[in-house]
């Protein structure tokens, strides 16, 4: 077996203890970081600038790599999913989206998840096991220098707020959301020391704006992460009752709205920007009424936010439905009307099911994966003809 250290699985300050356990000289922990996350060098002897003993004593020790990829698809409106293999038979997804002003990718964190909240096909697959570091911060890493190498992805993003691109000239992924698989903050450690790459100047060197964590409500969490690392954050609320919330995201008898909503008003000082977000999946006649309308306005009123409605995404024996767009329109514009800021999120990547809630829906049967690899495979033959 290979026992090679996996460089991507340091942070900055880890990479930092690593490079003085080799007892080489602080700088090289900057120079390397700057290789493998800011070029994207995947091999060692390319590194030219660091000395020639240290490559070898890296090549002997050290390694640099991602997760396998098991397929690639290409949706119509440019939106990208790979599928990724975490061994034993599961595999976790990210996905990758383009706008005219921003690149975003969204990560997973675990395979599988824990919570089981009832619209979510992720959590219908149950736990498998949390990513490490590594396995978080390489789904970045792979897709940064993947789409990079294709040169009508890089045209995309030239500028950020209207600001040109000097220091990351040709940069694809402006933004980085943890909402693909897994509950991020039941998976602290990796999944913080990844957004601390994902941060630092001579890794990614994103603002703390642009990266933004999803969670069901993990309140003692949410409050390590205000101290350790506030990024954007993103609540997912999907209920203004308890009782409703209860069946819908089952965490909640955990940590009910109160305490949620107090974590969320502890967490808003410390947000990079003056306000917290809260997801909302429109499901039909469960918690898309008029009266579910009013409650959330109560409960929203008194705290800086932005609300994302979003349609359901159906899958395979969920017995749910998707709210009509009328009605969604009609809701987003009752909280409107009562002074809370509501956008409705657009569906990306329908055709090659990359959508929240979707992701890895087939990750379970493994026949299901292979005959997608040959769809997949298909599909290019055509784009190559
Ligand atoms: N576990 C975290 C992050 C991953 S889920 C969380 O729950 O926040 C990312 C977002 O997708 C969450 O808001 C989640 O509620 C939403 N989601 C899950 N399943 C969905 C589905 N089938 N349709 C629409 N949104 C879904
Ligand atoms: Fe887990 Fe998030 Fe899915 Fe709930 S919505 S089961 S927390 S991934």
């Amino acid at each position: 077996m290979d026992s090679r250290t996996n460089l991507l699985n340091f942070d900055p300050e880890g990479l930092s203890e690593y490079i003085a356990s080799l007892q080489e000289k602080p700088f090289r922990a900057k120079q390397l970081l700057r290789w493998i996350h800011q070029r994207g060098e995947a091999d060692i002897t390319q590194m030219s600038d660091l000395a020639k003993t240290f490559r070898a004593t890296l090549l002997e020790k050290a390694e640099i790599t991602a997760l396998p990829i098991i397929s690639d698809q290409h949706a119509a409106d440019g939106t990208r999913k790979w599928l990724l293999d975490v061994g034993a038979g599961d595999a976790v997804e990210m996905v990758y989206i383009p706008e005219d002003d921003r690149g975003t990718l969204c990560i997973s964190s675990q395979a599988g998840c824990a919570v089981n909240c009832r619209f979510c096909s992720t959590g219908k697959q149950g736990f498998s096991r949390n990513l490490s570091l590594g396995e978080i911060i390489g789904q970045l890493w792979m897709a940064e220098h993947t789409l990079r190498r294709e040169p009508h992805a890089i045209r995309r993003i030239d500028s950020y707020d209207g600001t040109p691109i000097v220091e990351h000239e040709g940069r694809v992924i402006s933004n980085v959301v943890l909402m693909g698989m897994g509950e991020p903050l039941l998976n602290y450690e990796p999944v913080v020391g990844a957004m601390r790459l994902m941060l630092d100047d001579h890794a990614y060197g994103l603002s703390r704006r642009r990266v933004t964590l999803s969670t069901s409500g993990v309140v003692p969490m949410m409050d390590r992460l205000a101290n350790d690392l506030p990024v954007a954050l993103a609540v997912s609320l999907h209920a203004p009752n308890d009782a409703l919330r209860d069946e819908l995201v089952p965490i909640n008898k955990k940590y009910p709205l109160k305490e949620l909503m107090a974590a969320c008003m502890r967490y808003l000082p410390f947000a990079p920007r003056d306000f917290l977000t809260f997801e909302y999946c429109m499901l039909d006649g469960v918690n898309d009424t008029d009266q579910h309308a009013k409650e959330l306005v109560e409960l929203l009123k008194r705290i800086p936010c932005k609300l994302n409605l979003i349609p359901f995404n159906p899958f395979p024996e969920s017995g749910l439905k998707r709210s009509s767009t009328a009605r969604v329109q009609d809701f987003a514009k009752r909280l409107m009307d009562s002074g809370i800021i509501t956008t409705v999120r657009k569906t990306r990547g329908d055709d090659i099911a990359a959508a929240c809630g979707q992701l890895a829906g087939d990750v379970q049967d493994r026949t299901n994966v292979r005959e997608r690899m040959q769809v997949v495979k298909f599909d290019r033959g055509v784009l190559d003809s």
